[in-house]
């Protein structure tokens, strides 16, 4: 028996208008470029590429927070409704997004605990006695004290934010999370607490997560799947132990061999050739090409689709997997 996927984004394209140049001309940046992804219910995936890689786009999309240009969102079994619709609230409150800076999230000027009551009065949780157990028990859940949820965010540290923030977004028991970067703008023991926390209210709850981040550490933490994005397009997907193991897409590999272990920097990383991508300049082919360490002639003008390898749930986009166009490992 299959389980139909809680969301499922099929062909995502986004182009934003235009960005004006120097000399007057203008160019469309495609952010997100034919990408496909589905999200089982209780279960998280890990969105991680380059800043600018059309992750965070990504995000925006499946929320219904942006119209895609081409391309649908399914949540659980029907099409995503046009946000502002009623249907569309609706949705949302069964959808919820953790942003990265917890200051900029919040509004200063209100307790943190009216905050988190807040999207309980928007959808008429209950009574007022209700509501109030229920951001107890909300503050509870994230480590938050009383009295730190009658503190306004400025009197909290930037953890202790990010504590109330996802507070917030659970008050109304979403079937989805989607976390854009949710620790990066914390240090690193909190860092660690966070992840810790996001991993028990999933484990605890169920809820299925979008976890997007450039950092493979993190994701690793939180993530059953993982999802890697090179300029707008997904090139590699799969089980995340499996992905970070054998990576087998050059960028991905790439990726990987630049994490810093213990000891500094990893000796053997692969250093990439070429500029950075520009996102108004697409070229045919293989959109990673100019850096591909080990690219071939057929990767110039043909763009390689995501296919399975070995096992059908990691998938891979390369020529040099499916063609039989091997060369060795650099
Ligand atoms: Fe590199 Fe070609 Fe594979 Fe693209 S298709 S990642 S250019 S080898």
């Amino acid at each position: 028996m299959t389980t139909a996927p809680l969301i499922e984004a099929k062909d995502l394209v986004k182009t934003y208008g235009s960005h004006p140049r120097l000399i007057g001309k203008s160019y469309p940046v495609r952010a997100v470029d034919g990408v496909s992804l589905k999200l089982m219910r209780g279960e998280t995936l890990g969105l991680v590429g380059e800043s600018g890689c059309g992750k965070s786009t990504v995000g925006r999309l499946i929320l219904g927070l942006e119209a895609p240009d081409n391309g649908s969102v399914t949540f659980d079994g029907s099409p995503l409704a046009r946000a502002g619709s009623a249907e569309w609230r609706r949705s949302r409150a069964r959808m919820q997004m953790v942003f990265q800076d917890p200051l900029s999230a919040l509004d200063r000027l209100l307790p943190v605990a009216a905050q988190v009551r807040e999207p309980l009065v928007i959808h008429k949780f209950g009574s007022q006695a209700q509501m109030d157990k229920r951001v107890a028990d909300l503050l509870n859940a994230v480590g938050l004290t009383a009295a730190q949820g009658r503190r306004l965010p400025g009197e909290l540290s930037g953890g202790q934010r990010q504590r109330a923030v996802l507070a917030r977004a659970l008050a109304t028991s979403p079937d989805v999370l989607v976390c854009d970067e949710p620790t990066s703008a914390l240090d690193m023991l909190v860092q660690s607490q966070v992840l810790e926390l996001l991993a028990e209210i999933q484990s605890k709850s169920g809820v299925a997560m979008l976890f997007i981040s450039h950092d493979l550490r993190a994701l690793r933490r939180v993530s059953d799947r993982v999802a890697v994005m090179y300029l707008g397009g997904i090139v590699e997907e799969g089980p995340v132990n499996e992905v970070l193991e054998t990576p087998r897409h050059p960028y991905t590999q790439a990726l990987i061999s630049s994490v810093p272990g213990v000891h500094g920097l990893n000796p053997n990383r692969i250093l990439l050739s070429g500029e950075p991508p520009n996102p108004t300049q697409r070229l045919p082919g293989c959109a990673f090409q100019p850096r591909c360490p080990r690219a071939v002639q057929a990767c110039s003008y043909t763009a390689p689709t995501l296919r399975p390898i070995s096992n059908v749930s990691h998938r891979v986009a390369c020529h040099l997997l499916h063609t039989g166009l091997h060369r060795p490992t650099p």
